[in-house]
């Protein structure tokens, strides 16, 4: 237990860690651990004689694929950052340790127990030992054994799930392997400070949360929740993606330095956000923001918004227990409508599934969920869980100013059925005499590359498209948008994407369909020119970059942008692209916030 490699856990030297910026600013604070807590509640029960060996052999496998996770981790370190190899290979060695490797199995069979349970009882001996002594050096130690011996248990459980997550209940930085959108939900977000994850990439739901939310992030930490305990102090550098563990003095001065001019420089960028957005040329652009919670109205209106151009519905479904009923939905989707009113919201029906599972809903499990049975797929398949939702919301419309968007629609035929089934919902509304608004625009999103290719003939059923590039940009370059290892290729500037929105955009326009973009493309300054050259006529983002690209489009001027928009789409490559916009705009990204 006390090998040389253990010796150097201790570590209070100050380690800069590089990630993936997924929302900027700045914070210095204590680090909260989520993962490791996750993992205490386990299943107990008790086995047959015959059934010891192949329990024991579960338990050698589970270690085994925690040390290959180890491996992994280990290569993947950059070789600039090897302080933390030691920590992560003195884990490596604890996987072995007898006390926890040898114990446990000793444990499955003398106590006739399931691996799980056996492991637990050994890891909370060893702990509560190191826990009792009164140096702190060892007392340390029973947090490297709790991270190893809670990495075999999510090897044995297969559960990353954190069962109290939603207890956090101080302000912290928080400290994840990654989390879903259905974990996010569950925090008190208000107390977080910052987010860094070991996996997701900029269009992940962390990313988008924490932009909403104002809170730096990073994520893409190959192995943050070993190299950080909780209760640490650290730095996050969400601009620059960047964290730092155990900052010296120096840097905690220049940090927090750092952090006040970030915080001044979006003050003042909020100031003129109210403004419209009109170009040079006096065109003006709809700047719209992005809600998944109602509570995210106010951050709307504060950034200057426009209106709500997407309005995420399934966080409702995914934080109750149990299916919201129609009148939950209706006073929620009201709340929003009045208070953003006289501005539109942009209600989008239910994506639920895919990465926005809720429990309750008990679907099978699908081996490739995000191309599974997901939003429009979902609802057209249980006609009365999408008849609730659209009751609701056309309910709500008689109180504002509402749109109405069907998500992930692939093909004519799934268009042409959900608004079958809107029209139903409309008579059924009618015969009850129940008051609603059935006069609404209805559009699409267009996050499918077939539903790109195909905009021709979708631009027949609806009045705006959508385009999600968050998923667009996944499904046409077959890179998972929460995938840290392919963060790097999800290239929003790609040249693919780029023709599927030149598409889109010819087959709104011949079709006089309004062309909106609420992936989080058009959340980045950079890209407006090329936005504003494509002719998105609406932009929707998360709501805190709302200022920032306002600020852009205030520069740009629309009139004859041919010649920039043949230059680009003569491109090969995405770097070929980005140094076109470098060249033509780059003075005007010198002082935003990316
Ligand atoms: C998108 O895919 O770009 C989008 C806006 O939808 P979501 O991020 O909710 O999948
Ligand atoms: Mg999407």
């Amino acid at each position: 237990m006390d090998s040389e490699k253990n010796k150097s856990l201790n570590t209070s030297q100050e380690i800069i860690i590089k990630g993936i910026g997924g929302s900027p600013g700045i914070c210095i604070g204590k680090a909260y651990i989520v993962d490791r807590e996750g993992v205490d509640v386990v299943h107990q029960y008790y086995l047959f004689d015959s059934d010891l060996d192949a329990e024991i052999d579960r338990f050698k496998k589970a270690v085994m694929r925690a040390s290959q996770e180890m491996d992994d981790i280990i290569a993947s370190v950059p070789s600039e950052y090897q302080e933390q190899l030691y920590i992560l290979e003195a884990h490596k060695v604890l996987l072995r340790d007898k006390q926890i490797f040898d114990k446990t199995c000793k444990m499955i069979e003398s106590n006739k127990i399931n691996a799980e349970w056996a492991l637990k009882k050994v890891s909370t001996k060893i702990k509560r030992m190191f826990n009792e002594m009164s140096d702190s050096f060892f007392r340390e130690r029973g947090a490297d054994v709790a991270h190893v011996t809670d990495r075999i248990m999510r090897n044995l459980t297969g559960n990353k799930q954190q069962e109290q997550i939603q207890d956090i209940n101080k302000r912290v930085i928080l400290i994840a392997h990654d989390l879903s959108p259905a974990e996010t939900s569950q925090i008190q977000l208000h107390r977080v400070q910052g987010f860094v994850t070991e996996l997701g990439g900029k269009t992940s739901h962390t990313s988008i949360i924490a932009r909403n939310l104002q809170v730096p992030a990073v994520l893409g930490i190959t192995g943050a929740t070993e190299v950080i305990t909780s209760d640490s102090i650290i730095i996050v550098d969400g601009t620059k993606g960047v964290i730092i563990l155990n900052p010296n003095d120096e840097s905690l001065i220049e940090y927090e330095e750092k952090k006040n001019i970030f915080e001044l420089r979006r003050k003042s960028m909020i100031r003129h956000s109210s403004k419209t957005a009109m170009t040079p040329n006096g065109v003006i652009k709809k700047v719209m923001g992005n809600i998944e919670l109602l509570e995210e109205v106010v951050s709307v209106l504060d950034h200057g918004a426009d209106g709500i151009g997407l309005y995420r519905t399934e966080f409702l479904y995914m934080t109750s227990r149990k299916l919201p009923t129609e009148e939950q939905l209706f006073e929620n989707y009201r709340e929003v409508v009045d208070l953003i009113y006289p501005m539109p919201v942009t209600i989008r029906t239910l994506d639920i599934n895919g990465d926005k599972k809720a429990g309750y809903l008990n679907e099978q499990a699908e081996t490739n969920p995000v191309l599974g049975l997901r939003a429009i797929r979902y609802c057209l398949k249980r006609p009365e869980i999408f008849k609730t939702q659209l009751r609701a919301i056309l309910r709500a419309a008689e109180h504002g100013n509402v749109r109405l968007m069907f998500p992930m629609i692939s093909g004519v035929k799934e268009i042409i059925a959900a608004k079958k089934i809107l029209d139903e919902t409309k008579k059924e509304l009618s015969n009850k005499k129940i008051p609603f608004n059935g006069n609404i625009e209805v559009g699409m999103m267009i996050e499918v590359p077939s539903a790109a290719i195909l905009s021709d003939l979708m631009a027949d059923y609806v009045d705006f498209f959508s385009i999600g590039t968050n998923d667009l940009i996944q499904y046409s370059l077959a890179i998972d948008r929460g995938n840290h290892d392919v963060a790097h290729l999800f290239q929003p500037l790609h040249p693919a994407i780029i023709r599927l929105v030149k598409t889109v955009s010819e087959a709104a326009h011949n079709k006089k369909v309004k062309l909106f973009m609420c992936g989080e493309m058009a959340a980045d300054p950079f890209h407006v020119p090329i936005l504003l050259a494509l002719g998105i006529d609406e932009f929707s983002m998360n709501p805190p970059s709302i200022p920032s690209v306002k600020s852009i489009i205030r520069q740009v001027s629309t009139e004859d942008m041919s010649p920039f928009l043949e230059k680009v789409l003569k491109q090969q490559s995405p770097d070929d692209i980005i140094q076109i916009v470098q060249d033509t705009y780059g003075d005007l990204f010198m002082d935003t916030i990316r």
